[in-house]
């Protein structure tokens, strides 16, 4: 019997179903399209939009169709979507040419870190220096 990493494949996730909580979760209704956004990429278990207050002159919001509240809350089960919305972000960044100025993808965690909206999302952004440390 193998010990190594269990192997998880795109069924373990595609195949679960997608829980939202659309009561009270603004990127739930986005991403159902009860609040309209400007949509730039999706597939079945994610969901890219433009951001709207963009902080930069690229802002993409990169966002599970499942609900889960912060990377706090990802488990096991959740890792390759987490990864793929990873993938989704670099694809849209190669679709934009922005390799030569580059790109931060950043994710913030909980309140202390400037989160405000409690639906797990990737910020990709581009088009300006971004200075370092983040404020
Ligand atoms: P956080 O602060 O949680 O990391 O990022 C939340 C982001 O969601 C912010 O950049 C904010 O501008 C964006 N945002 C909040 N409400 C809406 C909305 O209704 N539509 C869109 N497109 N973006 C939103
Ligand atoms: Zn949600």
């Amino acid at each position: 019997m193998s010990h190594g990493p269990e192997k998880l494949f795109l069924s373990d996730f595609f195949g679960k179903g997608i829980t939202m909580n659309t009561d009270s979760c603004i990127f739930c209704k986005i991403i159902q399209k009860k609040i309209p956004s400007q949509v730039v990429y999706e597939d079945d278990v994610s969901f890219a939009f433009q951001d709207l207050h963009p902080q930069a002159p690229v802002h993409i919001l990169i966002v599970p169709k499942k609900h889960i509240q912060d990377i706090h809350a990802v488990t096991l089960q959740d890792r390759e979507l987490i990864g793929h919305l990873f993938f989704v972000a670099k694809t849209i960044a190669s679709q934009k040419n922005l390799d030569a100025q580059g790109y931060r993808m950043v994710i913030n965690n909980g309140e202390g870190a400037g989160q405000s909206v409690f639906h797990v999302h990737l910020h990709l952004l581009s088009g300006r220096h971004f200075g370092w440390p983040p404020g």
